[in-house]
């Protein structure tokens, strides 16, 4: 079973619910952040097309926060 990264790095044991679209890190319920993405569009170095995704998209938090930074 795939486990939630940030809560292993706390020494707690979660099974994560999604997978961060980014780097890949398992994450729970609590550290999956849902990413609702037009910011995708064009403005992150990945070859991420949103709209092509039907399925809940996730980021964690590190990859959301580098997210934001790249947008500023
Ligand atoms: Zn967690
Ligand atoms: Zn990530």
């Amino acid at each position: 079973m795939l486990k939630c990264f940030i809560c292993d790095e706390n020494n707690k044991t979660e099974e994560a619910v999604g997978i961060c679209i980014v780097c890949g890190m398992g994450l729970c319920m609590e550290h999956a952040q849902r990413a609702d993405l037009e910011i995708w569009e064009g403005k992150y170095p990945m070859p991420v097309k949103a709209k092509k995704f039907d399925l809940p998209r996730f980021l964690c938090e590190y990859c959301i926060e580098s997210t934001y930074i790249a947008i500023d």
